[in-house]
């Protein structure tokens, strides 16, 4: 099928791509000339796993284009996704700025039928705004095309977007013609052969699904959360609680991780977009306003600890911090916990060595030089006259450092877990002191 993508990011790459890869012929449009040249030219500007290779052979095999040229790619598609981004405006609610720019783009250069599927995440109520501004640009060229708009909300993760985007747990589609599902199925059918994994509804509750489904998983993480901080002060470990709690299958194992705060460009967004839609609808939303009042408190909770230890003493210390994305296996670094904690011990004058397996590039966009930021090009460099480390992202290659070494390089020989990655009686076997979230030992 003939497909068009609008928007080049995490959603929309990784979407044209694997519908690149199932056959179909994909142009990939972006506001964005530098990526576009970079993708033409086989740079990648995210780092996912798995998605460069993907990239460059449907590039050189001609199903995956990329372009600036708004009218042929509309030109091209038989669906056109939009997949740009809806930032938070400045109320808390979703900016559909981008959204709706695309929406008259699309109808400023429609020539034929086409389904306008949208698979950025927005409030209820868009695909009401995106049909009357593709039908208001039409108008306004005198051309009469029919068109269809489809609510297809996205839920890749980032980190496993990949696998996420060519085996989805599922796929919801919210469509008032039964034209435009069919043709959406038959795009999706190479996606859904093992089993039906499509979940086809009304526009308004596919719309309604996306934040309902990510405030859902910010709000596990901040009861957790809650609960660390509860079991901290009444000395308990919150990761006994929570083997003893997963074990129930209507609670369960996954998503129940405590830390330091949930971060990435969606949860703190979409919780706050939802919290706006009820409150636009005359309903205060009580448990998301708690959530993210929770997370807000989580994200310094590191720093609390580092703080304490050192008796507030912290001018003139070095900490080497290891992660800085907002979770393993991505380079976004939006909202992550690790800008909270930076912000914090640089107002306290301390210093910061990190590493990042993958973040380093954004780091040094996000921070620029500082003379209280050093970026090292390994883990081990991080620790290097540093008086203690912080752990703020569980990437895998942090799971079992040498604790005796670590010992050796650290001048204050402690350890600031911020996800509760490693054993507390292992590190202070090695001599170091060890603070995790909510493990009982820390208050
Ligand atoms: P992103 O910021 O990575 O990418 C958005 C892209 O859209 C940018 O490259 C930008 O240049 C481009 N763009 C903006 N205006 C444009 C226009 N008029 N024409 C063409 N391109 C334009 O965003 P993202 O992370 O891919 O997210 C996109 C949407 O998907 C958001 O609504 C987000 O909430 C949702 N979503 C994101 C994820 C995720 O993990 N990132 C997962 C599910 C859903």
């Amino acid at each position: 099928m003939k497909v068009t993508v609008f928007g080049t990011g995490y959603v929309g790459l990784v979407t044209g791509t694997c519908l690149a890869e199932m056959g179909n012929h994909v142009v990939c449009v972006d506001i964005d000339a530098a990526k576009v040249e970079g993708l033409n030219q086989g740079r990648i500007p995210i780092y996912e796993p798995g998605l460069t290779p993907m990239v460059v052979q449907n590039h050189q095999e001609g199903r995956l284009q990329f372009t600036t040229d708004a009218k042929s790619a509309v030109e091209h598609g038989d669906i056109i996704f939009i997949a740009v981004g809806t930032p938070p405006d400045e109320d808390g609610s979703a900016d559909l700025q981008y959204v709706l720019a695309v929406a008259d783009t699309i109808g400023r250069h429609l020539s034929r039928p086409a389904v306008v599927v949208n698979k950025s995440t927005v409030p209820v109520g868009t695909a009401d705004r995106v049909e009357a501004a593709v039908a208001s640009a039409l108008q306004a060229r005198g051309a009469v095309v029919a068109f269809d708009v489809v609510s297809n909300p996205e839920f890749l993760k980032e980190g496993d977007a990949v696998k996420d985007c060519m085996r989805p747990d599922r796929i919801v589609i919210g469509a008032k013609s039964a034209k435009a599902l069919e043709q959406l199925k038959k795009l999706y059918a190479p996606f859904n052969r093992n089993h039906d994994r499509i979940v086809a509804m009304d526009v308004r509750s596919a719309e309604l699904t996306k934040y309902a489904a990510n405030a859902m998983l910010a709000t596990k993480i901040s009861f957790m959360n809650e609960m660390a901080n509860i079991a901290e002060r009444v000395g308990a470990d919150i990761e006994m609680v929570r083997h003893g709690i997963g074990s129930d299958p209507r609670i369960g194992y996954s998503f129940i991780y405590p830390g330091a705060g949930y971060g990435g460009s969606c949860f703190p967004k979409d919780v706050q977009a939802l919290e706006r839609t009820a409150c636009q609808h005359g309903y205060e939303a009580k448990i998301l306003a708690a959530v993210e009042a929770v997370n807000d408190r989580q994200k310094d909770k590191l720093f609390e600890l580092i703080s304490r230890h050192f008796n507030g003493e912290l001018k003139g210390r070095t900490f080497a911090v290891w992660g800085l994305a907002f979770k393993p296996n991505t380079d976004d670094m939006r909202a992550a916990s690790s800008r909270n904690l930076l912000a914090s011990l640089w107002a306290a004058g301390a210093k910061v060595q990190a590493f990042d397996p993958e973040a380093m590039h954004e780091a040094e966009r996000i921070f620029g030089q500082r003379d209280d930021l050093a970026l090292t090009g390994t883990a081990n460099a991080a620790l290097q006259n540093a008086d203690a480390l912080v752990v703020v992202t569980e990437w895998k290659n942090f799971r079992s450092p040498d604790f005796g070494q670590l010992k050796q390089q650290l001048s204050a020989a402690a350890v600031f877990d911020g996800r509760n990655i490693y054993d507390p009686e292992t590190v202070e076997a090695a001599g170091l002191a060890y603070y995790g979230i909510g493990r009982g030992r820390s208050i």
